[in-house]
Order: structure tokens, then sequence, then C-alpha cells
């Protein structure tokens, strides 16, 4: 490598170590209006961020790094740079090629005219939702559906347009890839859940008992200790709506909601978040507040979540576990109910009308139902006045039930009066790599289960740091994949888990 290539090099790390502490510290204020900011200090929240907003993208496309990407060789065709660049350098120029080219790409005006259209529709979605009336609107949908494909033209794609919208949240998938293997999980569980529905009903009503706040605040940071998560590195607090966000280089902090009456939204969502925290936590330190320490795609951020929500947090080794201390937490409320019994209620499968509430088998159900609409809108097959009857069908075909209202049905989630398409089928990805990846730690680890069963959780989060959480997105998701599991994303992996599994539990 010679002196200009590694010159220019050394100055894009400076150029992305600043770009990232803008980003983190937009995070900071983020985290804040989500938690402890006073409600009227909403306006001027906003001014800063938007200020920071421009000051960001400004960074992000300064033609300096358009120069300095070209002296290294990092073009559309090798974004990768030179071969005589080490590896982990290539990967940085990957990723800021890719955000360059993104952002260099959208015109001030379509940035403009998206921010403005989304925010539009957001209120309106508010209302129609409320109102049950999705004809009002139906037009700012398609206002926004037209810009996002503006916008596909712009980026570029080869098959398909949704490619390039995808491409924002699973870089370099293409929609082409993801159809068959969604297309396999669909009819699987369309079939599950079938089977399911003809069985009796298993209990769980004793996870709608009381469950006191304050104790549930005592269990989340138990788990979270057993699960080694920092917490000199991190926080826990309570939001409306949990999530985890990265504010600097040792600051991962993470929400989480408790309702009284039903154990399963704060437990797991204590858990949910801490499997992305811990994932953000494990990039390796020198990755850190560069681009290449972030998740390598959210398909594989959700891996991490629902892995530890699922395949540990709802596995019975895990309960073996915790479900004696869990009574000694809510005595009143497991009396007389059998670890067995327990375990079975938590795993109720359930066909509901509303995604957030799905459980383990019917969630990638309403996601790929999500995830067909899409591709149908953006290419023009589907049209908008389409979507109430076409969510109806789908979701009576795929899950057995027929939502009545628009409410419960096309307009019941927010992602779309934002503008955001391509994002849905992450969450179905992450259940799937997930899968995936607990086949190949299974064969790393056969014993796993019993140090799960003892409490220890150790092996199985340095399992994860070593093969998942180090690289941070010097792999892609698919890379990365094939790196930790020997192949791409398969559907089966996820279809075996859930077969061994729910037959067992329904006595299939
Ligand atoms: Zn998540």
């Amino acid at each position: 490598m010679d002196q200009m290539v590694s010159s220019a090099i050394e100055e894009l790390k400076k150029l992305d170590k600043e770009i990232m502490a803008l980003t983190q510290t937009m995070a900071i204020l983020g985290w804040d209006q989500e938690t402890y900011m006073p409600t009227l200090a909403v306006e001027g929240r906003a001014d800063q961020l938007a200020l920071l907003g421009k000051i960001h993208h400004e960074k992000v496309t300064n033609p300096r790094i358009g120069e300095l990407l070209e002296k290294t060789g990092s073009t559309d065709s090798n974004p990768l740079g030179e071969k005589s660049i080490p590896q982990r350098d290539r990967a940085l120029l990957r990723a800021l090629h890719r955000q360059y080219s993104r952002a260099t790409k959208l015109p001030t005006r379509l940035v403009t005219e998206l921010a403005k259209a989304a925010s539009l529709a957001q209120a309106v979605w508010v209302q129609a939702r409320q109102d049950n009336d999705f004809k009002t609107f139906s037009p700012y949908l398609t206002k926004l559906i037209d810009l996002r494909k503006e916008q596909a033209g712009l980026f570029g794609y080869e098959d398909h347009p949704y490619d390039a919208l995808l491409d924002e949240f699973e870089p370099w998938v293409k929609s082409a890839a993801i159809k068959p293997v969604f297309d396999n999980l669909r009819d699987y569980l369309s079939n599950l859940v079938k089977e399911i529905s003809e069985k009796p009903e298993i209990n769980n009503n004793f996870l709608k008992k009381t469950f006191p706040i304050e104790k549930q605040r005592q269990l989340s940071v138990q788990l979270l200790t057993d699960m080694n998560y920092d917490f000199n590195r991190g926080r826990l607090d309570e939001t409306a709506h949990p999530f985890t966000t990265t504010l600097g280089r040792d600051d991962v902090r993470i929400t989480t909601r408790y309702q009284r009456q039903w154990l399963k939204s704060g437990l797991f969502g204590t858990i949910h978040e801490a499997g992305h925290g811990l994932y953000e936590l494990g990039f390796d330190s020198d990755l850190k507040g560069s681009i290449l320490g972030e998740g390598a795609s959210l398909g594989i951020h959700e891996s991490q979540s629902r892995f530890w929500e699922n395949c540990i947090g709802h596995s019975l080794p895990f309960w073996k576990h915790y479900y004696p201390a869990l009574k000694e937490y809510f005595p009143h409320a497991f009396e007389g109910v059998s670890l067995d019994e327990f375990y079975k209620g938590l795993n109720k499968v359930t066909p509901s009308l509303i995604r957030v509430e799905a459980d383990e088998v019917t969630y990638s159900l309403h996601i790929i139902l999500r995830f067909e609409l899409e591709l149908g809108l953006i290419e023009g097959s589907i049209s908008t006045d389409d979507l109430p009857e076409l969510w109806r069908t789908k979701s009576e075909e795929y899950l057995g039930i027929r939502p009545k209202t628009d409410a419960d049905g096309v307009l019941q989630d927010i992602h779309w009066s934002m503008g955001a398409f391509g994002y849905f089928p992450t969450y179905a990805l992450g259940n799937l790599y997930s899968a995936q990846f607990l086949n190949a730690l299974k064969k790393e680890l056969p014993e796993y289960e019993k140090k799960v069963e003892q409490g220890d959780l150790t092996e199985v989060l340095t399992w994860l740091r070593q093969n998942i959480h180090n690289h941070g997105s010097i792999h892609s998701a698919d890379e990365l994949c094939r790196k930790v599991t020997g192949e791409s994303l398969k559907a089966h992996y996820f279809t075996d888990y859930l077969d061994k599994k729910y037959r067992s539990i329904y006595d299939l």
C-alpha cells in the first residue's frame, strides 16, 4: 500500500470518528427526550436536533470524503478499494463508500419533501387510525410511496426498486434473496398455526395476575446482571416503547416498559433490549466510535435480541433455573403452577391481529404479510386503495383471522406513515438468523443448555461475542452468516427449531 493511500485512509478515519461522535451526541439528545426531558422542552429539543442533523448531513456528504475514497480505489463497482489495503480498512472503505454515495445521491429537495410528507402523513395516520378511516390516509401514503420510488430510482438498483430501500436497513441484501426464504417460512408457519389452533388452548392466566412494578424492576436488574450487561457502561430506564441506544464508546443504554397485569411485557422487554445492548457493548474496542462499530444490519441486530428473548428466555432450561426465583418475586401469582405449566403458558401461541402482541410462531407471518404488500406497492402492482382488502385477505389466509376494522389491520403500524419501507423484513430476518446462529452454537457448545439450566449465561455470551459481536459491521450480514454458520440464510433452521419446540408443547 503506497503512502498516498495510507494517508488517505488515516484522514478518512479521522472524519469517520467525527461523524460518529456527532451521531452519538444526537443519540444523547434523543435518549433524554424519550426518558427524562420535561414535556414543554420538546420544541427547543427539535431545533437542537435539526441543527445537529444538518451538520451531520454536511459532514457525511463532505466532498473531501469522495476525493479520499477515490485515492484508495474505492468505487461503485469496487467499494472495498485496493487489494493491498488491510482487510479491516477495506471494510471501513466499503462502509464509508456506501454512506457517502447514499447521502450524496439524495438531493436536499427530496430530503425536505420526504420529511414534510412523513410528518403530515403521521399526523393524518394518528387520526385515521382513531377513526378507522383509511380513505383519508390513503393519498398521504401514496405520496410517500411516490417519493420513496423516486429515491429508489436515484439510489439505483439492479433487479427491484425495493432493493434500494431495503439496503438502508439490510445493506447489500436483495429482495430476490429474501423472497424464497419468506415464501418457505410463510407456508410452514401458516400450517403450524392451523395445527395448533385445532389443539386445546393453553392456560396462561397466571401471567396476567398482579405484578408489583418495584418487584419487576428488581427482577430486570437481576436478569441483566446475570446476562453480564455492564451497568458501568449502561443504564436501564423506562419508556413507552422500549429501545436501545448507543451514546458513546462505553455507553449503551436500554429501556423497558412494565405492565402491572402482564408480566411478559417488562420481563421480555428487558431481555430483548439487553440482547441489543450486549451486541453494541461487544464490539472490538478499536471499532468503537467508528462506522464499523455498529451492527452488521438491523436483521443481525434483531437476531441478537431475539436470541436472548426467545432461544434463551423462552426456553425450558432457562426457566428450570429462574422459575424458583420468579416464584419468590411473585409468590401469589404462581401458586400451584408447575414449571411445565408455566413454560407452556409462556410459549402459548395465539394468532392475533396485532403484530406487536404476536408470539414466536405467528410473529413472522405479520412481517411476511407486510413485506409482500411493500414489494407490490413499490413495484406498482398494488395501489394504496387495494391495501385494506389485501390486508384482510392475507390475514385470513396466513393467520386464520380477519380484522374487522382497518385500525386493527392496515392502519396498525406507524412505519408506513413515517415513509419507512424496507424496515419490516428485518424483524423476520432477525428470527431466522437467531435460529441459524443457535444451531451453530449448539454444534460448538453441545452442553450449553446445562449451563443455562445452572443460571450460567456467560458461555453463551462469550460465544456470541467471539462469533458475532466483536466483528461489528466488518462483515455484511450475509458474510457474517456464512462465516458463523457455513452458509447463507436458510429458513429451515428456524422452522426446525419451532417444529421441535411446538410439537412438544402442543403434542402435535
Ligand atoms: Zn429489537
